[in-house]
């Protein structure tokens, strides 16, 4: 491609309104403009880059035999409303109406549509197993877009199905996809992991989701030091820890903490590491009364898992002051369980407590000398908190670290909630009507192009992985107006270079070579040729790639210039 074609629009300004540097730089090099909160044009430049990543996820889908289709965008509410999930998708959903006042969403996801279109097909065990894949604009109303493409309300995602007869070979299908989406991470040559996940509103078993580590990444992320455990922090179990709890040895001793209304503030009144006391979080249980949850005072609560408990409300609710001043006759900040008869569930670390401060339910007061058992009767305990970096993996092999990722994939065993809330069956071998069993798996085409950026750049702007380089290389004239030697070079070798196959930029803008340096760098085209007459009269091109500290030399002919920028 000829560059004074390609309407570039670079500039040199950081945009005040881009927070993270994926933003910036996808603004700086002119791949993307904003239209209005979480809507994003792309530009030439953009969709170069867009069109790459599609090509990968096309052919691997292809390749494990994923069939391409195309669903609407914009979706009947009846389907959403037999799944339940037009009440539960809430305002993430942009919703319409027709004229004749028909309701509709712009499909935030596609497993309604899907299993609507398979349900019209598909009606013998003969024609399973089945997986179809779409790459498509989807839209949800994201309370915070934010990060420019990274959380966009309009995307592009590649979102699969799959159909079968039984969870085993839904398993089979769904390490199939887990491989595909592994091949294209490899491909685009960036730095991943692959955690377990929450399924959340989504529904389903088992779910993993694969991320690209960068700084800046949204979510946490649980890798054990020897590499054999990796969930988000969403998922990630805690283990209780070792040996027995020890036996009381202090008396149960109301004590005075005027003012103390935190855990650090407590610590410090009383002179205690702050592991040595205990938080008190107030939620809505399922049945209006409050649940009283508990967890050692450096300890942060897992909503998650405290929204999986039984009896507690979904969503996850806090109580409100007053709710908790009615049953518990204190504030937050000195809540305990002794003297209530309100429901505790307790984080397991604390199973192996004694001697614990807690709040008295009396303002400005707590108790030390807290004893299970004896102060109150064992509680209800689980694994309500948050792991952090240090703590045992919970496969039993090293100790935690603390990842920062960009959510790019999610795959799903999803199991029959929506072939069973909308009516899908098959008949079997023997004739008998069975419910198929489902998995779905979500890629961020979009999204993964801002990820890239986040791994890959410097000061000067982005620096592409090959696969997804919007040009693998570019040629830069110098001095192109004086010298026709240098204008034919160019010529010939942008030409010959295309013919064989790589793709080529040719700087012909006419720009001094800084600006042309500097646009080459910023949009983060891997290799760079120079062309000058010194050059041509020693048969050499001054040659450099994206990384290099130094410029080198390269021999003015395909072969050699292949062979550099390994394509040979
Ligand atoms: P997140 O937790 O980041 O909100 P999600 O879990 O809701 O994402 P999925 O429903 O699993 O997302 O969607 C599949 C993929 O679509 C995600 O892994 C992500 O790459 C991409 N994606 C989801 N939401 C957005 C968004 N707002 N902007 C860009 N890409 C997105
Ligand atoms: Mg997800």
């Amino acid at each position: 491609m000829r560059l004074s074609r390609l309407a570039l629009a670079t500039t040199k300004e950081t945009p005040a309104d881009a927070e993270i540097v994926s933003h910036q730089l996808m603004l700086r090099a002119g791949m993307i403009r904003k239209l209005g909160a979480g809507l994003y044009t792309w530009s030439p430049l953009g969709m170069r880059v867009l069109r790459k990543v599609e090509t990968i996820v096309r052919e691997e889908m292809d390749a494990i035999g994923a069939l391409e289709i195309l669903m609407p965008a914009v979706q009947p509410a009846e389907l959403w409303q037999q799944t339940g999930r037009w009440d539960t998708m809430g305002d993430l959903m942009l919703r319409m109406t027709d004229r004749a006042e028909r309701e509709y969403c712009f499909g935030p996801t596609h497993e309604e549509v899907m299993t609507d279109f398979v349900k019209r097909d598909v009606r013998s065990y003969k024609q399973l197993p089945a997986t179809y894949y779409q790459i498509q604009t989807k839209f949800r109303d994201e309370i915070r877009p934010r990060f420019g493409l990274m959380r966009a309300r309009e995307f592009l995602m590649k979102d699969a199905y799959s159909f079968h007869m039984d969870s085993d070979d839904l398993a089979r299908e769904y390490q199939s996809m887990r491989g595909a989406y592994v091949r294209i991470l490899d491909r685009m040559g960036l730095d991943y992991r692959i955690v377990a996940a929450d399924s959340g509103a989504i529904g389903g078993a088992k779910s993993e989701e694969f991320h690209v580590l960068a700084q800046s990444g949204e979510d946490a992320l649980a890798v054990s030091s020897e590499g054999s455990y990796a969930a988000n922090i969403e998922a990630a179990m805690t283990v209780p820890g070792d040996g027995e709890r020890p036996a009381p040895t202090r008396e149960l001793k109301k004590i005075d903490t005027p003012g103390v209304t935190t855990i650090a503030a407590l610590a410090a009144h009383l002179d205690v590491p702050t592991e040595a006391t205990s938080k008190a979080i107030v939620v809505m249980g399922e049945d209006a009364r409050p649940v009283l949850l508990m967890l050692r005072g450096d300890h942060t609560l897992n909503e998650i898992k405290a929204e999986k408990l039984d009896g507690v409300a979904t969503p996850l609710t806090m109580a409100d002051e007053a709710t908790i001043r009615a049953h518990f006759g204190a504030g937050p900040g000195s809540l305990g369980p002794v003297n209530t008869n309100i429901a505790v569930v307790a984080d397991h670390a604390l199973a192996k407590a004694a001697d614990m401060v807690v709040g008295a339910n009396y303002d400005g007061a707590h108790f030390t000398g807290f004893n299970w058992g004896r102060d109150h009767p064992e509680p209800r305990f689980a694994d309500l908190r948050n792991v952090e970096a240090g703590d045992a993996s919970p496969d039993g092999h090293g100790h935690i670290q603390i990842l920062r990722g960009i959510e790019v994939g999610h795959v799903f065993q999803l199991g029959d909630k929506y072939s069973r809330a909308l009516e899908l069956s098959v008949l079997d071998e023997d004739g008998r009507a069975v419910t198929p069993q489902m998995g779905c798996y979500g890629f961020g085409v979009s999204r993964i192009v801002a990820a890239a950026i986040e791994q890959c750049h410097d000061d000067a702007g982005i620096r592409w992985p090959m696969a997804m380089a919007p040009f693998e290389l570019v040629i830069v004239p110098i001095k192109a107006d004086k010298s026709a030697a240098v204008r034919e070079t160019c010529e010939r070798l942008y030409d010959e270079l295309k013919a064989a196959g790589i793709d080529v930029a040719y700087d012909d803008r006419g720009l001094r070579p800084g600006p042309m340096f500097a646009d080459a760098e910023l949009i983060g085209i891997p290799h760079r040729l120079v062309v000058s007459d010194r050059g041509i009269e020693a048969g050499m091109l001054e040659y450099r790639g994206r990384g290099d500290a130094e410029s080198g030399e390269v021999a003015a002919d395909v072969a050699a210039i292949r062979q550099k920028i390994g394509r040979g």
